[in-house]
């Protein structure tokens, strides 16, 4: 059984980046909804002793399609919400009211600026791929088994970790991230959204 996770900050906490409302609907409805839904569609399954991330991995939609349990459509349905699951408790916990660290340290530091030569031209790259990513989805910073980075563009529910990359640091481009405090500016929206991450958390990831 999964279960919500709990926000490590108050609902008005990281406002007016993210709204009370929006965290209130985003936390406690959407994330909400896909955790329910995963419980459902794996009980009684194989999967329902896994990990999200074997989960998503077993049912990753270029996986293996034949096993038997996991018709296509169930499968599906599966990752979906795993998926969206993993994404929300990377998105959630990586941001913080006051981040004690608002910029990269040590090896994420120095390997951003080695591909991006500096934080403001990763930045705006990430932005413009966020803005560029048509629909729902997810933009990502992920690494490979060697370090090094890129940024990744999935839509829906996708994700490094369906892709065999290690997930770094990710924006929800959904409208139901946003909507509410921007209306239709997800460029604003992604811009002032650096404000409030914890690079703290985001090098953790990297480094682990
Ligand atoms: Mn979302």
């Amino acid at each position: 059984m999964f279960t919500l996770i709990n926000l490590p900050y108050a609902l008005d906490a990281l406002s007016p980046v993210i709204s009370a409302r929006t965290l209130e609907f985003h936390h406690g409805k959407h994330l909400q909804a896909y955790v329910d839904n995963l419980n459902k569609l794996i009980a009684g399954t194989d999967l329902e002793d896994k990990s999200l991330e074997e989960i998503i991995v077993a049912t990753a939609p270029h996986s293996d399609p034949s096993s038997p349990s996991l018709p296509a459509p169930t499968g599906n349905l599966i990752f979906n919400n795993a998926g969206q699951i993993l994404n929300h408790e990377l998105y959630f916990l990586q941001f913080a009211p006051h981040p004690s660290c608002p910029a990269p340290t040590g090896h994420l530091k120095s390997q951003i600026e080695k591909q991006w030569s500096t934080l403001d031209a990763f930045k705006t790259d990430f932005e413009s791929k966020g803005v560029g990513l048509f629909g729902s989805g997810w933009v990502w910073l992920q690494a490979n088994a060697e370090g090094e980075l890129s940024i990744g563009q999935y839509p829906n529910a996708d994700n490094p970790v369906a892709h065999g990359l290690k997930p770094i640091l990710t924006f929800d481009v959904w409208e139901h991230a946003y909507y509410l405090d921007y209306q239709n500016r997800r460029a604003a929206h992604l811009k002032a959204l650096w404000e409030i991450v914890d690079w703290e958390v985001v090098e953790e990831r990297y480094i682990k």
